[in-house]
Order: C-alpha cells, then structure tokens, then sequence
C-alpha cells in the first residue's frame, strides 16, 4: 500500500484526493493530513482514514482540536508544523492539494526526501519554478500533475519524445463571465463571479477562473513543467470543459484527452500511474453532449491573462509578484473591497513597482513575494 500526506484535505481538491482513496480499497493508507483552519472537516477525516499524525496551521484551533479528539492521532499545530510534516512523517506520495504560494515550503521539503509529488497547488511552481524544477533534478523527486490541463498534457505526450512537441494548447472554459463584454466587467458582483459554469472548485480559484488569471497561471505551471517556451503555449477557449488540453506535434498531428469536467480523474492518475485504474466514475456521452466549440481568447477583456504571459516571459521574480500580487488583490475582492476590473490594475502596478530579479533563490523569492504583498494591501 503507498503511503499518502495530503496538505490542504478539507479543501475542494482535498476531499476529493480522499474520495478517490476511499474509491480504490486497499492500494492506498492515508498517513498524514495538515489545514489551515477547518478542524470541523479534519475531525471527521482523522476518524475515518486514521492518519498517524496531522498539522493545524492555526495555533488555537490546532489546539482546540487536540483537546477534542478521542484518537491515537499526532496533532502539529502552528505555522512551521506543514513543512516538518512533510520533512518527517512517513509516506510515499505528497498531494499538494493546498492553496496559494504558502505551499511552498512544504512542497521543498517533499522534494528533498525524493518522493513523489502529485501537485493542485499550482502557485507553487507559478513562484518559484525554477528552483523546483532544479531541486527535483537534483533529488530525483517528480511530479505529477494533478490540473486537469496538465493531467491532460502528460497524458498526451506519454511515448512521444519532447522534441516532437510543436506546442501545448491549453483549453479555458471562459468561466462565468465568457458571454459578457468587457465593459460589463466592471459592475460583475462576488457572486457572479463564484458562480463557475463547470467546476466546483474553491473560492480563490474560482476568482481566477473569471478573470483568466487561473489559465495565466496554468501557461506558466505548463512551461516549468514541460519545458515550453510560453510562445508555444497556447490558450483555446473552450466553454464545454470537455478536451482538457491538447498537443500538436511537428508533423501536425493533434493529440487532446476527455473527459467529464471532474477532477477525480486527472487525481486518480496522478496517484496510480504509470497504471491505469478501472472506476465507476461517470462516463462520457458525446452524443448528448452533441457538440464541442472553440474561439480565441480576447486578451483586452482577460487582462490578467495578457499580465501572465508578460510575466513569464519577463521571467525571474516576475511571475512570483504576479501571484504574490494576485493573491492579495483576490482576497481584496472576495471582502468587497475592490471591484473585479481592478484586479489586474493591482497587478499590473505591482509588475511595475516591484524589481525583478534573475534566477532568483528561496530568500530572493519570499523577499519578493511579502515586499509585493504589502505594495499590494495598501493599494486601493
Ligand atoms: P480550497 O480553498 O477548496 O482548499 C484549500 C485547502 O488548503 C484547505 O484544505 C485549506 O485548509 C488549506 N489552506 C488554505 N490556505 C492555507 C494556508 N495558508 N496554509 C495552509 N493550508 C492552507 O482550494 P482548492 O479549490 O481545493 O484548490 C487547491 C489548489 O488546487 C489551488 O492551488 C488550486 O489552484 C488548485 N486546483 C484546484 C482545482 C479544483 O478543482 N478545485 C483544480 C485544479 C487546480
Ligand atoms: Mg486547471
């Protein structure tokens, strides 16, 4: 049985990780889970898989939930107690299922025991890919994707050799805003822009899905990787959900894989390959579903995605203040604070004021990272 750490289990992604476990009797043992804040959620998981030991990331509920629990179950509490999880508790994959570049760290101290990091959290590699993609050369760690995008993309280029890939064409839903005009954008509410026509996913996400910030994200997360340059990455919109992503090769050739918009797939792959599992998961039907569309995306509307390629071509520290600066100006809209159309303004200003460095290491990047975030939280 693999040994399973999941950071973030009471998330969207999380509970699914969980869910897909559950679906695949005995070939996996869930050994460790950390969160943030929901110790309601965790009790119930500590009671049902049995981890050996968990992490709270908040102190007080951390202890609230020691004091609660009737259980042979380890409980960490605090900021440090993630990464030391993940730097001394036993297990054999590490889902990286949290949100925002705060997984980091955790992730790191995965990579230096060599394992296997099937990884969601996306803003990860967005911060420092660079630095990961040397750290799991170095100790002979990998990655598996876990977005369905780059669950797709592996998929496709299995048997094929990387210099057959001509370009990565990266598929978008639109989100909940695809039908609108740009101009409309202006007056969208925190409700309209939750409301994902596809997905369910969390509330950060979610954001980032209407304001193509999440694709941005994703050209990034597919260049380290993949190795492409972000020239050949390009984005379709695709208001189905149904083609994950494709590849075309040098000769042509176009290669897409399918499914129904769930993310149980691309997490179960992510935690059995090279081997395919049989499931009952629903199955798709193209002939209900009737027909596939496609258009380009309009870049003067999706600023934040125009803000993203920039950013990745500017390279070194420029994509850690895009997320760092994104993070921040989200949370801001999620409080009613700002309207939607000023997210990429924040960021745009903070690609401006803050200095990017080349090739960046640890410190550069979270010297950047909190430098941006205060630029950022007092912005208005
Ligand atoms: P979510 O908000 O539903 O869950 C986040 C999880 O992370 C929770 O368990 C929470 O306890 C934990 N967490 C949040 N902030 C934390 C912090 N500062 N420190 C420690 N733990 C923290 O998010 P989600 O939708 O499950 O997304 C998780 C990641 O997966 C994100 O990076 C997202 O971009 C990526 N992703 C999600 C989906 C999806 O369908 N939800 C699809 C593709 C990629
Ligand atoms: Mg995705």
């Amino acid at each position: 049985m693999k040994k399973v750490l999941i950071l973030g289990s009471t998330g969207s992604i999380g509970i699914n990780v969980l869910n897909v476990i559950k679906n695949l009797p005995g070939k996996f043992k869930v050994t460790a889970l950390t969160v943030n804040t929901r110790i309601d959620l965790l009790e119930p998981q500590i009671y049902e898989f049995n981890p050996e030991i968990v992490a709270v990331k908040d102190e007080k509920l951390g202890a609230e939930l020691k004091k609660r629990i009737n259980h042979k179950c380890k409980v960490y509490t605090g900021e440090e107690s993630l990464c030391r999880l993940a730097a001394e508790s036993d297990y054999d994959i590490f889902v990286g299922a949290m949100v925002g570049s705060a997984g980091l760290l955790p992730t790191i101290e995965a990579i230096k025991r060599g394992k296997r990091i099937a990884l969601a959290n996306k803003e990860t590699l967005v911060v420092a890919g660079e630095l990961i993609t040397e750290l799991v050369k170095k100790y002979n760690a990998e990655i598996l994707p876990i977005d369905s995008e780059h669950s797709a993309i592996f998929q496709c280029i299995k048997g094929e050799s990387g210099r057959e890939i001509e370009k990565l064409i990266l598929t978008a839903s639109g989100g909940p805003f695809l039908h609108k005009k740009k101009e409309e954008l202006e007056k969208v509410t925190i409700e309209e822009a939750l409301a994902h026509p596809n997905w369910k996913m969390g509330n950060k996400i979610t954001i980032d899905s209407a304001s193509m910030m999440n694709k941005g994200l994703e050209i990034i997360e597919a260049h380290w990787l993949f190795g492409i340059t972000p020239g050949r990455i390009d984005v379709l919109i695709h208001p189905q959900s149904i083609i994950h992503s494709m590849v075309q090769f040098v000769d042509g050739s176009v290669k897409a894989q399918l499914g129904l918009p769930d993310m149980k797939l691309p997490i179960q792959y992510a935690l059995t390959y090279p081997e395919r599992d049989a499931n009952n998961y629903e199955r798709i039907n193209l002939a209900d579903i009737g027909s596939l569309t496609f258009s380009e995306p309009d870049f003067s509307k999706y600023k934040c995605l125009a803000l993203a390629y920039s950013a990745i071509n500017a390279g070194g520290t420029a994509p850690c203040i895009l997320n760092a600066a994104n993070e921040v100006a989200v949370d801001k809209f999620l409080k009613g604070k700002i309207k939607f159309t000023k997210i990429p303004v924040l960021i745009d200003n903070a690609l401006e004021k803050i200095q990017n460095y080349n090739s960046p290491d640890l410190e550069l990047i979270f010297d950047c990272d909190r430098k941006t975030r205060d630029l950022v939280l007092n912005m208005n």
